[in-house]
């Protein structure tokens, strides 16, 4: 019940900022800083006299008080378990019967797959969310089912991340994926691979061929990774628990396509496309969040495939977290207003 309160107040959409260390090679570049923050708030230095203030329910950043021109890369782990400790209360609303989002959004190279994936000593949000289900699964009193998909979103085509592919087969495997809607109003993915995994290792393996699949494919076709939604999705039903809210539901864990302006960079040709595909994405997901916490009546879900895919799990009813990465960079920081423009109109 503490734990409804705490959401119910918080309201269903929380947005928090998450600020990339300078790493130990950018140290020797001109670090000028740009990018200032405390627990909540994140202020930018436009120019000597102009700066640009934002708030968050939440800021991560290397440094408790400012960011400074030569600090040190943090130290990883503890941060990702503090980041992890924002997170939990939505992983604990999936439990109790809510649908829940959780997003990284930002630039390439801000790190939202360290956020979402982690590292093999640092795991992510993914890999301890899963735990963290399993574990509170056998804490409860009731019995839960669990299934794990994954599955990427690619040009406004989605494909299994389950299914090893080849560049060449893609296109034909993603025609069979379509988004169905039941009378319910639920969302149903017709042919995605769908497994029953009854434990974390399990479930954490097909994370792992998931994650692969992701990256070979990738290669195969220049590090389209960037250009690229991922989509994790673990669903849970409970049998035996009358007062939970819902017999199945989802927890979404997406680490979106990189957020750079495709326009202002030198793209041409496939990777302008790629772009353009990601951007439109993107801006139509800051829409529906934006008209869900405006309380519009009119929701634009059908303007992309990402919001299509998410109808029935981004809604008044559900629970979301955005995670905004930025660069502490100074060459990055137009990139860096706007994706803080982006997290001022969701939020
Ligand atoms: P993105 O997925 O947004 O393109 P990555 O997650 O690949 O970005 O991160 C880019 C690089 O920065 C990686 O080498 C990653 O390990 C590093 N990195 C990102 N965030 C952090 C962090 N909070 N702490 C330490 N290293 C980080
Ligand atoms: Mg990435």
């Amino acid at each position: 019940q503490a734990l409804n309160d705490y959401l119910d107040l918080k309201g269903n959409i929380r947005v928090f900022c998450r600020i990339r260390p300078i790493t130990e090679g950018e140290k020797f570049g001109s670090l000028r800083p740009v990018v200032a923050a405390d627990s909540c708030n994140v202020v930018l230095r436009l120019s000597e006299s102009k700066t640009k203030h934002y708030c968050f329910d939440k800021v991560f950043h290397p440094h408790s008080s400012q960011v400074e021109p030569d600090y040190v890369v943090l130290v990883t782990e503890k941060l990702t378990a503090e980041v992890f400790s924002e997170v939990e209360p939505v992983i604990k609303s999936a439990v109790d019967g809510y649908n829940a989002c959780i997003f990284a959004y930002g630039q390439t190279g801000t790190g939202k797959t360290f956020t979402m994936e982690g590292q093999p000593d640092c795991p992510g949000i993914v890999p301890l969310a899963i735990e963290a289900l399993f574990k509170q699964a056998a804490d409860s009193c009731h019995s839960f089912h669990f299934t794990f998909s994954m599955l990427e979103i690619y040009m406004g085509n989605l494909r299994d991340l389950l299914i090893p592919q080849t560049a060449k087969s893609t296109d034909s495997v993603a025609q069979c994926l379509s988004v169905q809607k039941d009378p319910r109003g639920g969302i149903e993915i017709d042919n995605l691979v769908t497994i029953r995994v009854s434990d974390f290792n399990q479930a954490k393996r097909l994370y792992g061929l998931g994650s692969r699949f992701r990256s070979t494919a990738s290669t195969n076709s220049n590090e389209t990774s960037s250009r690229s939604h991922c989509l994790t999705r673990i669903s849970m039903t409970c049998f035996d628990a009358p007062e939970r809210r819902r017999e199945t539901n989802k927890l979404w864990m997406v680490d979106l396509g990189g957020s750079e302006r495709v326009l202002k960079t030198k793209a041409w040709g496939k990777r302008l496309d790629e772009g353009k595909a990601i951007n439109l994405s993107l801006s139509a997901l800051g829409d529906v969040i934006n008209a869900l916490q405006r309380r519009k009546s009119h929701v634009p879900y059908r303007n992309s495939k990402l919001t299509q895919v998410l109808t029935d799990s981004l809604g008044e009813d559900s629970k979301t977290l955005m995670v905004v990465h930025i660069s502490p960079k100074e060459e990055d920081l137009c990139e860096t207003v706007c994706s803080l423009g982006f997290a001022a109109r969701v939020r």
